[in-house]
């Protein structure tokens, strides 16, 4: 999709600070970090939002949070503990229509979220 920001980051039209990628997914610094760590997983697959998934896509929303965890742990938070979020349409606070999971971690995150 030549209009969606995060399929221009995948063809390295826009750049990004990559922390991962496999043939699948792609992962890379948030450009507004929350926290210390803030990296967001995607699949090189455009899928516009989580509503859009198929049962097809099942190995590849594994892959993501799979993903998530291999760097959390590499970066040193598996003991101390991470947030992984996917955000959905307008009440889920989506601002990018292409589906990535973030990955927070590096401070305390409170519960419920605002
Ligand atoms: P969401 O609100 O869940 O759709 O998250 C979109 C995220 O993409 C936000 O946290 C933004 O800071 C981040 N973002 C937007 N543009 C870029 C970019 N060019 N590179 C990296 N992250 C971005
Ligand atoms: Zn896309």
């Amino acid at each position: 999709m030549s209009d969606c920001l995060f399929c221009r980051i995948i063809t390295k039209q826009i750049p990004a600070a990559i922390v991962y990628e496999s043939p699948t997914l792609l992962a890379f610094d948030d450009i507004h970090p929350q926290a210390t760590t803030h990296v967001l997983i995607i699949p090189k697959e455009h899928i516009s939002t989580l509503n859009d998934a198929k049962a097809q896509h099942k190995e590849l929303l594994g892959d993501l949070v799979l993903a998530a965890q291999e760097i959390a742990k590499k970066r040193g938070h598996g003991d101390d503990g991470y947030r992984v979020v996917m955000n959905c349409n307008r009440d889920g606070g989506q601002t990018v229509f292409h589906i990535h999971l973030h990955l927070l971690a590096g401070r305390h995150f409170s519960w419920p979220p605002g």
